[in-house]
């Protein structure tokens, strides 16, 4: 047997599972997370406050709008459905008998479900921890505006692009689940633009690209490489002129050639 999240082999001491133990914990986990989230969440419901994140500093916006967010509505009732669901399951109780819903607080419910013995041996436990990790990542958005989180790079493992937001130390990708540095992820991005001879951009996207790698380089210093002649532009974008990442890089690590 196969685990369902993460494909791993489930010892045949453990045949009624249908998650391993590692994927069992972290369901159990996100599960934990959603109830920790749900205080915040309902505080962003209110659109006249701007959303502080996860930390419940708010800032009064300068254009008032709706005075509801129904995207927040949605998400929390969606949560609720699947919780709902997932929790009549592990109390086998047939999901659409409606007067078996519990009328406990969502949070609670989450909790019971992160618990409950049988979480990880449902024949279909695996669809729900996608269905409750998908959630739990657009609630991350929600607390966390998408303004504040940028991409920095390309998932070691798989190749999906992350985002991170301007604190995270650790980045963890959404489709395959690896965590990572976040310093790495945009270290690899850049190496990545300088070593494909085809990737060019302005003096400014260079010195930003830089930048937020962790490698300090002015806009400036562009341009005067490129007044001196060390540096030979090989186009324009908007009128400004274009230089191959890979050349500014060698520029970068050996200044002095
Ligand atoms: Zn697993
Ligand atoms: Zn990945």
């Amino acid at each position: 047997m196969n685990c369902q999240h993460c494909n791993t082999i489930i010892g045949n001491d453990q045949e009624n599972y249908t998650l391993c133990a590692r994927c069992e914990l972290r369901f159990a986990g996100l599960l934990m997370q959603a109830a920790r989230d749900i205080t915040p969440l309902h505080d962003s419901l209110d659109a006249t406050l701007h959303p502080g994140g996860h930390s419940p500093v708010r800032i009064q916006p300068s254009t008032p709008p709706t005075p509801i967010r129904l995207e927040v509505l949605d998400l929390i009732d969606l949560l609720d459905a699947v919780t709902t669901e997932l929790w009549a399951r592990l109390h086998g109780v047939d999901a659409l008998t409606p007067q078996t819903t519990p009328t406990t607080p969502l949070s609670e419910r989450l909790l019971d479900c992160a618990m409950h013995p049988r979480l990880a041996s449902l024949p279909d436990s695996g669809m729900y921890m996608t269905q409750v990790q998908r959630l739990g990542q657009q609630i991350d958005r929600t607390l966390d505006p998408p303004e504040q989180r940028r991409e920095i790079g390309p998932c070691e493992l798989c190749g999906t692009m992350l985002t991170a937001g301007p604190d995270d130390q650790w980045v963890t990708c959404q489709v395959c689940n690896r965590e990572q540095r976040t310093l790495t992820a945009k270290l690899h991005r850049l190496q990545l633009l300088c070593f494909d001879r085809t990737q060019t951009g302005t003096a400014s996207q260079i010195a930003k690209t830089f930048t937020h790698s962790g490698i300090t380089l002015k806009r400036h210093r562009v341009t005067m490489w490129a007044q001196r002649g060390k540096l030979t532009p090989t186009g324009k974008r908007d009128g400004k002129p274009t230089y191959l990442y890979s050349d500014v890089y060698r520029l970068t690590i050996a200044p002095a050639a």
